[in-house]
C-alpha cells in the first residue's frame, strides 16, 4: 500500500511483523513514563546527492543499520526535533505548530551542511506516523505522544565535509504529565560551563549541543537543583537559557523580559508562543539582554516577581531559586508565580483544543 504524501513522494507502507498486543499497550499507555516506550512504526526517508528525498517508507520500529563509517557517528552531522500529538477532548487528534518545528529543522540542517526537507514532507511524515499509531496518545491529562523527527549522515565516508547520503526519521513515544499538575518551582544552579557561543551552533537542535550539557546538568544535579543555567559566552554575564528550556522574567509593573534571539540560544516554539499570548493579553514583552547580576538585585529588590522556563516537554515552569558560585537568592515566594500559571494554563488550553485558537496553531489530524 502506498499514500501520496508530499513533494511528489508517497509512502510506503510495510507490514508489521509482531504489533505490540493490547494488553502490553493499555499497561504503558496506563503509566508512560518520558522517553521510555516506543509505539510500533517509524517513518523513514533517504537523501542522496543527485537523487534529493526519495524511498519514503512507514514501517516497523526496528533498529536501522549504519556502516561503521557513517559520518554521523565520527562527525556528528544530526538534527532533532521534538513536539506532540495531543488527543482532543472530542477525540480528535492535534498537532501544534508543526510548521515551526519544520522550519526550525530546516535551519538546523543549513547550520550544520544538512540538506533541507520541504516543510509539507516534514509535516506528511509525521503525520502518516500519528496516524498509523493513533492507538498510542495516551488520553490522561497532560499526556501526549511525543514525535521526534531526526536526521542522519549515512554516508561511509571519513573525510571532514558535508555527506552525501542521510535518512530521515521519525518515532513516537507516549508521554505522561511531565511535570505533575501543582509541580513546584525548580531551583537551578548556574554554570561555570558555557552551551553556545557567537557563530557556534546554539540555535541549531543538533546533538553535539546537547551531548556538551550532560556535564553541567550533571553537576547540577549532584548539588541538588533541577536544572541548569547557561551564561553567556563572552562576558559571563547575560543570562541564555537553560539545557532544554527558554527563560521569562516578570516585572511587577507586568512586564516581560526574555533573552533575544542571539544565535546562541534555541528560538523555542514554546517561547514564540507566549510571547504572542503574553502580548494578547496586553502585557508589555521585551526580547533584550538581562544579567545574572540584574536578576539577583530585581529578584532581592523586588521589582521581579516571578521567572519561568518554558518549552515543549514541560510546557510552562516556575523557578523558584537560582543558586551560583557567587551565592544565591529566590526569585518572589520561591514557588510558581501568579502569571506563570495563568499564561501555562491558556497556552494548554488552546493546544488541547478547549480555548479558541486565534493564531491558528492547532493542526488537526
Ligand atoms: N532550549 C533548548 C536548548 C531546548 O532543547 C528546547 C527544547 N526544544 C527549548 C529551548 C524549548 O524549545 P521548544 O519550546 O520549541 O520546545
Amino acid at each position: 500500500m502506498a499514500t501520496l504524501a508530499a513533494e511528489g513522494l508517497t509512502f510506503t507502507a510495510l507490514p508489521l511483523a509482531s504489533p505490540t498486543s493490547d494488553e502490553a499497550r493499555a499497561a504503558v499507555l496506563a503509566n508512560p513514563g518520558f522517553g521510555t516506550h516506543f509505539t510500533d512504526h517509524m517513518v523513514v526517508i533517504e537523501w542522496s546527492e543527485g537523487e534529493g528525498w526519495h524511498d519514503a517508507v512507514i514501517g516497523p520500529r526496528q533498529p536501522i543499520a549504519l556502516d561503521p563509517a557513517a559520518a554521523v557517528l565520527h562527525y556528528a552531522q544530526e538534527i532533532f526535533e521534538g513536539l506532540k500529538a495531543y488527543k482532543q477532548a472530542d477525540g480528535t487528534i492535534s498537532l501544534f505548530r508543526p510548521e515551526a518545528n519544520a522550519a526550525r529543522f530546516n535551519a538546523s540542517a543549513r547550520r550544520l551542511a544538512m540538506p533541507e526537507l520541504p516543510e509539507s514532507l516534514f509535516i506528511a511524515a509525521i503525520e502518516e506516523l500519528v496516524k498509523a499509531d493513533a492507538g498510542w496518545i495516551p488520553s490522561a491529562e497532560g499526556a501526549s505522544l511525543y514525535l521526534r523527527p531526526f536526521m542522519i549522515a549515512t554516508e561511509a565516508f571519513l573525510g571532514v565535509r558535508p555527506a552525501k547520503q542521510y535518512k530521515f526519521i521519525v518515532i513516537a513515544s507516549p508521554a505522561g504529565n511531565y511535570f505533575k499538575s501543582g509541580a513546584p518551582a525548580v531551583s537551578i544552579w548556574v554554570s561555570d560551563y558555557t552551551r553556545a557561543a557567537p557563530g557556534g551552533t546554539g540555535a541549531a537542535k543538533c546533538g553535539g549541543n546537547y551531548a556538551a550539557s550532560l556535564v553541567p546538568q550533571a553537576e547540577a544535579l549532584a548539588r541538588g537543583h533541577d536544572q541548569v543555567v547557561f551564561l553567556d559566552a563572552a562576558e559571563h554575564k547575560w543570562i541564555e537559557e537553560l539545557g532544554g528550556m527558554n527563560l521569562y522574567f516578570v516585572f511587577d509593573d507586568g512586564t516581560l523580559v526574555t533573552p533575544p534571539l542571539s544565535g546562541t540560544i534555541l528560538p523555542g516554539i514554546t517561547r514564540d508562543s507566549l510571547l504572542a499570548l503574553a502580548r494578547d493579553e496586553g502585557l508589555t514583552v521585551r526580547e533584550e539582554r538581562y544579567s545574572l547580576d540584574q536578576w539577583r538585585d530585581d529578584a532581592t529588590s523586588g521589582k521581579l516577581i516571578e521567572t519561568f522556563a518554558c518549552g515543549t516537554a514541560a510546557v510552562v515552569t516556575a523557578v523558584g531559586r537560582v543558586v551560583g558560585r557567587d551565592g544565591e537568592f529566590t526569585v518572589g515566594s520561591g514557588g510558581p508565580g501568579q502569571l506563570t500559571g495563568k499564561l501555562k494554563a491558556r497556552l494548554v488550553a488552546i493546544q488541547r483544543g478547549e480555548a479558541p485558537d486565534p493564531h491558528g496553531w492547532v493542526r488537526k489530524i
